[in-house]
């Protein structure tokens, strides 16, 4: 499949990369000859020992792909906020940074340049991963790939989703989240099952999809698609965040709710998570120099516990409530939970505590494997 077929993200397909860097060493892997067969026009370099990355990117910024021979962890814990509750989620971790361009991307304040890189060793991937599910089978993973980049971005290019739902279907005790602002199905018609794979759509208002997630599917294409994974069997999740506050949210959120109702199902739903605007120093410097139109960093925050700001309590619960009570009318209730928030205002949005649900990461692996609590 070459970027523009049927099951590529559509008119939505992230720019592509004009050059291809490569390790040594993944020259003659199947990531290489894939994504090169499928940018033809790109420039391909190879890195030379010693070589530094940054004398082959290009100084006007345009978009790198580089294909790395990656050596360290693929399977990592999440690297959750200190003292907030966190829900146990375990990142395979398949490359870095993204050719979308969000204006409230954490990835701005973790890399210096648009290169996207993908571990292209695969083969060693699946091997550290081999080790890691299959020493118990009794013991259940909760895992995703859309931490560090976004889960499909690239897939039209590196085809690395279907790869990895491919090699999953050996493990029983493995649930996979793949997480997008984009469509790309084309990992489906590697499923064995519908009931391992979660797949999974950031939501927030359109106003803010068009001010503020530039590159991405509109809501209703990301809903549409989930109502197209929910006629297959899939269960999908969502995840509001981050919840802006701007005037007109109201009308706004309320609109991406009533929305969800029209094309999915209580039952089609996995989880949905809420998670509010949050920045650490460097971010908010980083917003106003790279998007200088994004107003919301203006907005009333205060510092967490964590050494990050937060919008102030009293602005984020009010949200948070409002989204919570328009979902619970249309029948999605036990499967909301809040994203690094603390007790306090689990209790005043949710009317419980992780702990009430017997622990945040128990109760999300229980909803991920589709049983009730
Ligand atoms: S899709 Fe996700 S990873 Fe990509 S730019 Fe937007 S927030 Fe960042």
């Amino acid at each position: 499949m070459g970027p523009g077929s049927d099951t590529a993200p559509g008119k939505h397909i992230p720019a592509l990369p004009e050059k291809i860097i490569l390790d040594p060493e993944v020259v003659h892997s199947p990531m290489a000859r894939k994504v090169t067969a499928r940018l033809p026009e790109a420039q391909v370099m190879i890195l030379e020992p010693g070589q530094n990355l940054c004398h082959l990117s290009d100084a006007d910024n345009s978009l790198v792909i580089y294909l790395k021979h990656f050596r360290g962890r693929f399977l990592r814990p999440c690297p959750a906020t200190s003292r907030y509750r966190c829900c146990g989620y375990q990142i395979i971790h398949i490359g870095e940074n993204c050719p979308l361009n969000c204006s409230y991307c954490i990835l701005q304040a973790y890399f210096q340049d648009r290169t996207v890189k993908v571990w292209a060793n695969q083969h060693d991937l699946m091997h550290q991963l081999d080790e890691a599910f299959s020493k118990d089978f009794r013991k259940q993973f909760r895992v995703g790939t859309g931490e560090f980049t976004d889960s499909l971005a690239l897939e039209h290019l590196t085809g690395y989703s279907s790869d990895l739902v491919e090699f999953l279907n050996n493990y029983s005790n493995v649930c996979l989240e793949l997480k997008s602002k984009i469509i790309d199905l084309s990992w489906m018609k590697k499923a064995l099952s519908s009931q391992r794979i979660l797949p999974a759509w950031s939501v927030n208002s359109q106003e803010i999809i068009s001010a503020e997630e530039k590159g991405a599917s509109s809501l209703e294409e990301r809903l549409q698609a989930a109502g197209k994974c929910a006629e297959q069997g899939f269960r999908v999740c969502l995840h509001f965040d981050p919840i802006i506050h701007y005037p007109g949210w109201e009308k706004g959120y309320s609109r991406t709710v009533e929305m969800i109702h029209d094309y999915l199902q209580p039952v089609n739903i996995a989880y949905i998570s809420m998670g509010s605007f949050r920045y650490m120093p460097v971010l908010k410097e980083l917003i106003e120099h790279n998007h200088p139109q994004s107003s919301y960093i203006f907005n009333e925050f205060i510092m967490g516990m964590d050494g990050k700001s937060r919008l102030l309590l009293p602005l984020r619960t009010e949200q948070f409530r409002l989204i919570a009570q328009k979902l619970k009318a249309g029948g999605i209730s036990k499967q909301i939970y809040l994203c690094m928030e603390s007790d306090l205002v689990w209790k005043e949005v949710l009317g419980c505590t992780p702990n009430d649900l017997g622990g945040l990461d128990k109760h999300l692996l229980n909803l991920s494997f589709g049983r009730k609590n």
